[in-house]
């Protein structure tokens, strides 16, 4: 099972912290412009430090990078189907919007696909916060 308790899609689909699953990962929604996919320091329920080093999240940019493909390859698919007539242009700008209304998301979902390369789930993470 996917979704069944610690898998990985529970930190990614709500975009959680990679450690326990329940503390929030971004400083706002992907959608707040004005702190734009601001990862948190730490996880307010574990602790954990989201930042490894400095600029942790800079190879991020790959993961996003192969989202926005996977993304490009859909949309064409998609104007494909949809349409009687092939647009190169139709379809350039289906990709357009496409990128622009799941940039943000995009982006914060590379960042926590990023981090739960490096972090895995703990089954009593929250735990460990009040011992140490
Ligand atoms: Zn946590």
């Amino acid at each position: 099972m996917i979704f069944s308790k610690g898998s990985k899609f529970n930190s990614i689909l709500p975009i959680r912290c990679p450690q326990c699953h329940k503390g929030k990962f971004l400083e706002r929604s992907p959608y707040n412009f004005s702190k734009f996919t601001k990862v948190r320091k730490q996880c307010a329920c574990c602790g954990l430090q989201y930042s490894m080093e400095p600029s942790f999240y800079f190879g991020s940019m790959y993961v996003a990078y192969g989202i926005g493909v996977a993304l490009m390859v859909a949309t064409t698919a998609i104007s494909y189907w949809v349409s009687t007539s092939f647009s190169f242009l139709k379809t350039f700008f289906a990709i357009c919007a496409a990128m622009a209304i799941l940039g943000p998301y995009i982006n914060a979902l590379s960042k926590i696909i990023w981090a739960n390369m490096f972090f895995s789930y703990k089954e009593d993470s929250e735990n460990i916060k009040d011992k140490t």
